[in-house]
């Protein structure tokens, strides 16, 4: 199905998953909603219903985290899942833990190291090396309510409460 013009944006008065009032966005199009909460991190879209093919693509591909982190919104009848946002160079921003004790990490992009270069060779090259590579063990954690901290300092982030 095509998703149809964008028609725009528009804060839901209310995020189902931790309630809050100004933070949670939808982008709307002819015929489909994304949603994301930039409060709690949680996003989800008309596409994840309970039969849904992209949904079930999700749950194939992601995280047993992200999975056990699933919330029914009763409401829209949509499934919502914590984001995972990939900027490439700029880093990426993930939920990592287990379901009773999780946090948010920001990675960024640093060089790899000489004396590291050879842990990180590019798949289907002879003898070449990654020369950047995600931080993760120097990645940061933030709270579970601190997601929007999280893509400030990945510099991914909209002007919130200054209308
Ligand atoms: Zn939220």
């Amino acid at each position: 199905m095509e998703i149809g013009k964008y028609i725009g944006e528009r804060v839901v008065s209310g995020c189902p998953v931790c309630y809050d009032k100004d933070t949670c966005f939808e982008d709307m199009y002819e015929n489909y909603s994304s949603f994301l909460c930039f409060n709690c991190g949680m996003l989800s879209n008309t596409f994840y219903t309970e039969d849904n093919k992209e949904r079930s693509k999700l749950l194939e591909t992601t995280s047993k985290l992200v999975k056990d982190l699933e919330f029914f919104d009763d409401e829209r009848q949509l499934y919502w899942y914590p984001s995972i946002i990939n900027m490439g160079k700029m880093g990426m921003i993930f939920p990592e833990g287990s379901i009773d004790k999780w946090v948010w990490k920001y990675a960024s992009v640093v060089e790899v190291p000489e004396n590291e270069k050879e842990s990180y060779p590019i798949p289907g090259t002879d003898g070449e090396f990654y020369t950047e590579k995600l931080d993760v063990e120097g990645a940061i954690e933030y709270g579970q309510y601190e997601f929007l901290q999280a893509c400030e300092d990945m510099g991914f982030a909209r002007d919130i409460g200054n209308e």
